[in-house]
């Protein structure tokens, strides 16, 4: 029987679903990290409140969450994360949460760059996809998709923010590829710290070596340090870069033995904060660029 009770509850449940665009019951989202918490925000616009875990200058290969993140966790309705092997900390405080959100992997769809590395040439999954902008539009696309999934009444808005998005990376990859294309072949190499522009170096052709591995977590051995070292000398790779996750005494050290310059800082995890260099993915790929390009034509 429906009495007046459910008819005004029903309306209501019709009005809360038709998401009034004034309503201040935005969708509690978590992003694991910076950088997708930015991607996360330019799909979800208004609909969303984004949180990361992982803040500005955090390094997700070694976080350790808090009590904090639990409860973030156990608050949210959707979270993103990158998957690969990125967030070892996830599978744990998914489970110590009690969470019941929508764990959505942005990287779906994105096809995995293998590497072997180490001291037992281990095949590794390099999780850092967001560095090839042709990626980033492949996280949106499936951030759009698990939005509109778990929202259907924004759908539009959601489709209607990527597409936007997406047009800006497009401006942003063209952006890079003149850059690079201004870059003497020759010249196209770099020393990093960390081995998280694989996919960067895939997609725009220069080349990284990398000390340290995919992940911050490992250590460098001497042996691996003076390889590097003679390769610097012997194929003169004109510079190397900081990054702001990373431990810049390994890479101060190179330089000083090798006479290569120091390029400057590479942001290759996590975003700044407002007031830093890169406080959004787009000014990131931006920054990154340019100071390579600086360096490697001057
Ligand atoms: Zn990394």
């Amino acid at each position: 029987m429906l009495d007046r009770r459910s008819v005004l509850l029903a309306a209501l449940i019709a009005l809360s679903a038709a998401g009034s665009a004034e309503s201040d019951e935005r969708i509690n989202a978590v992003a694991t990290f910076s950088i997708l918490g930015d991607l996360v925000r330019n799909v979800g616009g208004d609909r969303l409140e984004v949180t990361t875990l992982v803040g500005p200058n955090g390094d997700a290969h070694v976080y350790e969450p808090s009590p904090a993140d639990a409860r973030r966790l156990a608050a949210a309705k959707i979270v993103f994360m990158n998957g690969l092997g990125l967030e070892g900390f996830m599978p744990r405080l998914i489970k110590a949460s009690g969470t019941r959100a929508v764990v959505v992997v942005a990287t779906r769809g994105i096809m995995p760059r293998q590497m072997a590395h180490g001291e037992h040439d281990r095949a590794a999954i390099d999780p850092h996809a967001w560095q090839s902008v042709a990626n980033a539009k492949i996280y949106v696309a499936d951030i759009r998709d698990a939005l509109a999934t778990a929202d259907p009444a924004g759908k539009a808005v959601y489709d209607a923010n990527a597409a936007a998005y997406i047009a800006r990376l497009d401006a942003l990859e063209s952006e890079v590829r003149d850059i690079v294309a201004k870059i003497p072949p020759e010249r196209r190499r770099i020393i990093s710290t960390h081995d998280a522009f694989g996919y960067f170096s895939q997609a725009y052709g220069l080349d990284f070596i990398a000390p340290q591995g995919v992940s911050t977590e490992a250590e460098v051995s001497a042996r691996d340090v003076a390889k590097i070292i003679s390769q610097v000398r012997k194929e003169k790779i004109p510079a190397v870069f900081l990054e702001n996750v990373s431990d810049s005494r390994l890479v101060q050290r190179i330089s000083e033995e090798t006479g290569a310059r120091i390029g400057g800082t590479l942001y290759s995890d996590a975003l700044t904060d407002e007031k830093g260099e890169a406080p959004t993915y787009i000014d990131m790929v931006r920054h990154n660029i340019r100071t390579l390009s600086a360096a490697l034509t001057s």
